[in-house]
């Protein structure tokens, strides 16, 4: 028995077989049909677990970036394990409220929030909305004027760091829409402090998503504390300091730093700077989720062409885009081990009319028609970013714990998606 991902429980390979816990990856295939997302109780709990545990003396919180995985049963885990969430849409907030949530459990991130997506925020009294921009500050605070509520508010703060990740998912550089310039920052919060319906409550900042080292995370944190020492100069005192997510994992060759460090270093650079008294907020979501799912796929044809082999399989990038939209590298395992002997180069694609409808080139594959694949690290950033393109229908989802397989969104039909649609009366 051999874990396929080095440190993390849930899956492994038994006699020759893929199994996520006690079941195999095939019966699932058989049973729920491909494609089909599986994930690992054992997996999100050690996940849970190592962002949970926590530095001595020092307090923080953890809110899940339900992006990454908005699955219900998935966020009624992390509930019940007592994780806060961080929302970016009024959708989201309704989420976090039906997995049993409190407002007091969330925080409100994201460049657009309408007047709506405010009233509704601040009808369930989320912890805190991290504010983009000034013309949102006015905003936030005319609707919590209207509905005699005080907001409680972060500035997200742009630090202007490189997070050495792909150009699509780096939001700390001053190109980015996202935050308040770090130069503005203090003018801004002078104008937030000056508004009734506000309440100052932190400050935040997110620099990107997938980083791999220590050193941009630590980078921002220096300045985002620089920022804290001037407000305080200023005589704004504030409750909490949010350092956003983006913690990578290894997909491919990475070797990231453990939740566990991360915490410990901004913690120390916390106490450095004389803050250490102030709770440490976190927004992770990848490296929650990414390594408790898999996206299992069956081989519908091997097809030789003069120029390359392809491998096309029943998912598509409606079914996992991150391969096409950031150049991912996402590791492919045969379910059933064949001998290397039968290995060829692929490109593995899906059916969709797209020549960017792929899920990983030139690998090698010992694989047959037929033969279900898994793709790794799919947790995060796959069914959550699925779309209907070319009428396929999304991918069900099954949550394993031990011998038990729980279906936690069936698969979508083609009366589902055709519901939501009217033709024109004929006339
Ligand atoms: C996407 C996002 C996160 C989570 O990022 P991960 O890389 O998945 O950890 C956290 N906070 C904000 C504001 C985000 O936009």
């Amino acid at each position: 028995m051999s874990d396929v991902i080095p440190g993390i429980p849930g899956f492994s390979f038994r006699g020759g077989a893929l199994f996520c816990e006690d079941i195999a990856a095939e019966k699932l295939a058989q049973r729920f049909q491909t494609p089909l997302y599986v994930y690992s109780r054992a997996a999100l709990e050690h996940n849970i677990a190592d962002w949970k545990r926590g530095i001595e003396g020092t307090p923080h919180r953890v809110f899940y970036a339900m992006k990454a995985n908005g699955n219900l049963a998935l966020l009624d885990l992390f509930a019940r394990a007592g994780l806060g969430f961080d929302i970016v849409s009024a959708g989201e907030l309704a989420r976090a409220l039906a997995a049993g949530a409190k407002g007091q459990d969330i925080v409100y991130s994201g460049v657009g929030k309408s007047v709506s997506d405010i009233k509704a925020a601040l009808q369930a009294d989320v912890c805190c909305f991290n504010v983009e921009s000034i013309p949102e500050l006015d905003r936030i605070n005319a609707v919590a004027l209207s509905m005699e509520k005080k907001a409680r508010i972060s500035l997200r703060v742009n630090p202007n760091v490189d997070a050495k990740t792909h150009p699509y998912i780096s939001t700390g550089l001053k190109n980015n829409k996202f935050g308040i310039s770090f130069e503005c920052a203090v003018e801004a919060y002078k104008k937030a402090a000056a508004m009734p319906g506000l309440v100052i409550s932190g400050i935040d900042c997110h620099i990107g998503s997938q980083i791999t080292e220590l050193a941009p995370f630590i980078h921002a944190a220096h300045k985002v504390l620089d920022l804290v020492e001037a407000l305080d100069a200023e005589g704004i005192a504030l409750d909490h300091i949010d350092f956003g997510g983006g913690l990578g994992v290894r997909y491919a060759d990475e070797e990231p730093p453990k939740a566990q460090e991360l915490i410990a270093a901004l913690t120390q650079c916390a106490k450095e700077r004389g803050f250490g008294h102030l709770p440490l907020y976190f927004e992770p979501g990848r490296s929650l989720v990414a390594q408790t799912g898999m996206l299992l796929m069956r081989v519908e044809y091997l097809k030789p062409t003069a120029a390359k082999n392809f491998c096309i399989v029943d998912a598509a990038m409606t079914d996992m885009i991150r391969p096409t939209l950031y150049q991912a590298q996402m590791r492919l395992v045969n379910c059933i081990e064949r001998s290397e002997g039968a290995a060829l180069e692929y490109d593995v694609v899906g059916p969709v009319c797209e020549s960017g409808d792929f899920l990983a080139k030139n690998r090698t594959l010992a694989v047959c028609e037929d033969d279900i694949l898994a793709m790794t690290g799919a947790g995060a950033y796959g069914m959550s970013m699925a779309s209907n393109y070319n009428a396929r229908s999304r991918a069900a989802e099954v949550l394993i714990d031990a011998d038990k397989a729980w279906l936690i969104r069936r698969r979508e039909t083609i009366e589902d998606q055709m519901a939501l649609e009217s033709r024109l009366p004929q006339v």
